[in-house]
Parts: C-alpha cells; sequence; structure tokens
C-alpha cells in the first residue's frame, strides 16, 4: 500500500505537543482561498517552477511536487525520532492536504506507530466521512481540527464546501472523549469580524468542553505568495494584508471567555 505524500518535516514544533515529524499528504477536497500550501491540494504529482540561489544568481528549475510512499518506508523516517518524541513528549503528526483522503494508508500507519508507543496525532479540516474517524480514532492521541467559518455559505464560498459534515465531526469526535485541539486561522475580510468570531466561540461553548485542550488562532500570512506562482495558480488573496498583532490579541482576548488555553501561532 502507498499514499501520496509531499513533504516531511522533522523536529516541528506547532503540530502538536513536543517535538514532532509532520507527514504532509497530498490531496485536498477543500480549496481555501488564504491555503498556504496550494502543492497539497492536487491528489496528483505537479510539475512546479522552484528556485536554485547561486551566489547572486537565481536559476529556475522543475521540480516535482510529490511522492508515493510506503508504510514501511515511512515508518522508518518516523522511528529515526522515538528519541526525541520520548524526551520532548512529540510524536507524529499526519497533516496535508487533507490526511483522512488517503484512510486506509493513514490506519495502516496509525496502527504501527500505535504498535512502536509513538503519539499521534491527525491535523485534518474535518470533511470526511464519520466512517472514516471511526476508523482511525482508536488509534489516534489528537485531533488538530479546523474551523473555518460557521455561516455554511461563506464556508463554501472561502473553501469550495459545506461545513455542515465538518461541524458535526467535530461535535461527534469531542462527545467520544478525543482530545482536540482545534485550529482557528485567523483570514482578515474572511473570518475576523466580529460576528464571525462570535459564532465561532459559540459553536466551541456548546462542545464537550473537556475534549478540547487548546485553541490555536493561525494567523494568515503571505510566506506561499510564490508558491501560486511557481504552480502558475491563482493567489487570491494577494491584496488582503496580515493581521497585526494587535489585531491578534484582541481575537484571542475574545476567545478567553472559553477558559481553554489559546496558542497564536506566528
Ligand atoms: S484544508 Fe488546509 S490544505 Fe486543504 S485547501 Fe484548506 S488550507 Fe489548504
Amino acid at each position: 500500500m502507498e499514499a501520496l505524500i509531499f513533504d516531511v518535516k522533522r523536529f516541528a514544533v506547532h503540530d502538536g505537543p513536543g517535538l514532532r515529524t509532520t507527514i504532509f499528504f497530498k490531496g485536498c477536497p477543500l480549496s481555501c482561498l488564504w491555503c498556504h500550501n496550494p502543492e497539497s491540494q492536487s491528489f496528483n504529482i505537479e510539475v512546479c517552477k522552484a528556485e536554485r540561489k547561486v551566489g547572486d544568481r537565481t536559476t529556475f528549475y522543475d521540480k516535482e511536487m510529490g511522492y508515493f510512499s510506503s508504510v514501511e518506508s515511512l515508518m522508518d523516517i518516523i522511528r529515526k525520532d522515538s528519541l526525541y518524541f520520548e524526551e520532548s513528549g512529540g510524536g507524529v503528526t499526519f497533516s496535508g492536504g487533507e490526511p483522512m483522503m488517503q484512510i486506509d494508508f493513514l490506519l495502516a500507519v496509525l496502527m504501527k506507530c500505535k504498535e512502536a508507543d509513538i503519539h499521534t496525532a491527525v491535523d485534518t479540516s474535518g470533511f470526511a466521512s464519520w466512517d472514516s474517524f471511526q476508523k482511525i480514532m482508536p488509534y489516534t492521541d489528537l485531533f488538530l481540527f479546523d474551523i473555518k467559518h460557521i455561516d455554511s455559505e461563506k464556508h463554501r464560498l472561502l473553501t469550495g464546501v459545506d461545513n455542515s459534515v465538518i461541524l458535526d465531526n467535530l461535535s461527534k469526535i469531542t462527545n467520544f472523549g478525543k482530545k482536540v485541539w482545534i485550529r482557528i486561522p485567523a483570514i482578515p475580510t474572511c473570518n475576523t469580524d466580529d460576528n464571525s468570531i462570535s459564532n465561532i466561540i459559540h459553536f466551541i461553548a456548546q462542545l464537550k468542553s473537556d475534549a478540547i485542550s487548546q485553541i490555536n488562532i493561525l494567523p494568515f500570512h503571505k510566506l506561499a505568495n510564490h508558491k501560486y506562482s511557481n504552480l502558475g495558480l491563482q493567489n487570491c488573496l494577494t491584496g488582503i494584508n496580515e493581521p497585526t498583532s494587535d489585531e491578534i490579541q484582541a481575537i484571542k482576548q475574545k476567545f478567553e471567555i472559553l477558559r481553554i488555553p489559546i496558542l497564536t501561532k506566528g
């Protein structure tokens, strides 16, 4: 069995507790306007322009994005950092793209991690069948679960899909008592107005609170702009500014009413 992967990041510190190896699966059913990994969206191997700097000279070459990996070759990479996981309370995080879209492979590698006593996290948009979530739940220690917007029509405009299955899955996961970190991308003009934030807070407030151990606010950034041009994709948010640290602090303060630890990234 193989999965289409587009990157592996070792020693990641933002994708769950401790030091982590993050595996990025390629392919996502969403197309968020702000996606900072646009190379993760296609379910196929793509060719993009990549830069190579030699001294003052910059040259471009064609780079393949994505490769197929077996469970065993991925486990070889994951096991390399077992010692760091043990010492830091870390583990492995499956991200993307949407890892739930390659569910049989994800299940197989999660089971191997459990056999090896490695902490596992799945970073998901939540847009997958409940059946898929049920399959992986026994082998997943933590879900990093996005809430992008509560209004379903706005969600569809911003991400390409309706949010009903996403919010439903999040409610069910928390009812099962699974540990969840909720991640909220803070995207000016899309979801940072008072009404959008207040709706997200109300939604979280009615979830089973002891399952949610952290809220992450992820500020919009422009670091991925070059990826859009390298892939020949249209970047719809070029005219939008990154939120200031004061704006992020103001959003954070609103979430404090939930009495759940909040971490802002960036
Ligand atoms: S869910 Fe994540 S990977 Fe998929 S399009 Fe949105 S931001 Fe990109």
